[in-house]
């Protein structure tokens, strides 16, 4: 009998998707705006972690002084050493100079793992590289893979990309980004799953089999529908927004968790190899959607090594 090999600790989200007996779910958390901001995200990286979420990120910010705390927190995380930390990364306002920085920070604190992506003007408007800098993403993951031994990751669109409004283009960017070396993808947020999956196949169409993390965040108060609909860069679904607005006030939070619970129910028999909730530094909801998810006994969902 061959003795099996004792094997080590996935130390990237690539290695974790290869060996994952089910799907990854992480969390993505924003920045602190200020310093005395950072213990509210701390907690709630703290109050999620019983979940044991696979890998948990916070979104590079805009301006010199937030992306300094987008490092500041990562290292933070990283240092806990559990879960898997994943650094983002943009173009937005920097020199390849103020890149390669960044790159070595996240590296000294040990995080491997980069989701590579261009960011957006600060304030909106159309994009602009940096003059020393990176036109978009693909050169990113390029620029990414030369400097280091990174996992890399980027975004995928299940709405079209505002800049592109096109499918089809938004699949063959990801497929560039894909050839630079990426070896996931994480969408933006969506309602409709049958959007994702029809991204999904757009991608598996054009010969790419990476695979793609379904980006959510549950509704709890009416007010995040306009603030959804530009985050997600398409209006919601109608059917959801009229049960939404038909509701008594006290009923909204419970109709949006159960969308986003049948949502991952749905995501995860249809073969998503990752859910990723955007938290915005809270817990409740997030903690809620997913309790109800893994206690679903016809999901049977295994979690991974
Ligand atoms: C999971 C996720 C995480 C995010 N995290 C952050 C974050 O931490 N910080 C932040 O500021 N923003 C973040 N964003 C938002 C992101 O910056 C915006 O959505 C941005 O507009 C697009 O970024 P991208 O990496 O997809 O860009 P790209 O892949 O570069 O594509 C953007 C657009 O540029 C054009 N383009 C790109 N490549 C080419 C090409 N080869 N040829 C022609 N045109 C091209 C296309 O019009 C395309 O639609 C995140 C988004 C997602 C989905």
């Amino acid at each position: 009998m061959l003795a099996s090999m004792p094997l080590t600790k996935p130390s990237t989200v690539g290695e974790l998707l290869e060996r994952a007996r089910g799907p990854l779910f992480s969390f993505e958390f924003f920045p602190p705006r200020t310093e005395e901001e950072e213990p509210v995200l701390l907690r709630a990286v703290e109050a999620l972690a019983p979940l044991g979420p696979d890998f948990v990120s916070v979104t590079y910010g805009a301006t010199g002084s937030r992306r300094d705390r987008t490092i500041h927190a990562t290292r933070k995380i990283a240092a806990i050493g559990n879960p898997m930390t994943v650094g983002h990364l943009t173009c937005v306002a920097q020199s390849k100079a103020d890149i390669a920085a960044a790159l070595h920070e996240y590296a000294d604190a040990g995080v491997t793992n980069i989701l590579a992506i261009r960011g957006d003007m600060p304030g909106g408007g159309e994009w602009e590289p940096h003059p020393d800098g990176l036109r978009n993403a693909t050169e990113l993951v390029e620029f990414v893979k030369n400097e280091g031994d990174f996992c890399v990751g980027v975004a995928a669109f299940v709405q079209p990309h505002p800049d592109s409004n096109d499918p089809d283009v938004d699949a063959r960017i990801l497929l560039g980004k894909v050839e630079a070396g990426a070896e996931f993808a994480i969408t933006q947020l969506f309602f409709e799953t049958q959007d994702y999956f029809d991204l999904v196949e757009r991608v598996r169409g054009m010969g790419c089999d990476v695979p793609i993390i379904a980006g959510l965040m549950p509704l709890t108060v009416i007010t995040q529908i306009e603030r959804f609909q530009d985050l997600s860069g398409q209006p919601l679904p109608a059917s959801f927004v009229d049960r939404l607005r038909a509701a008594d006030p006290a009923d909204v939070r419970s109709i949006g968790l159960q969308h986003t619970i049948d949502m991952c129910k749905d995501l995860i028999a249809g073969g998503a190899p990752g859910l990723q909730f955007f938290t915005q530094n809270r817990s409740k909801a997030t903690r809620e959607v997913l309790a109800a998810v893994l206690e679903d006994p016809g999901l049977a969902i295994a979690r991974s090594a």
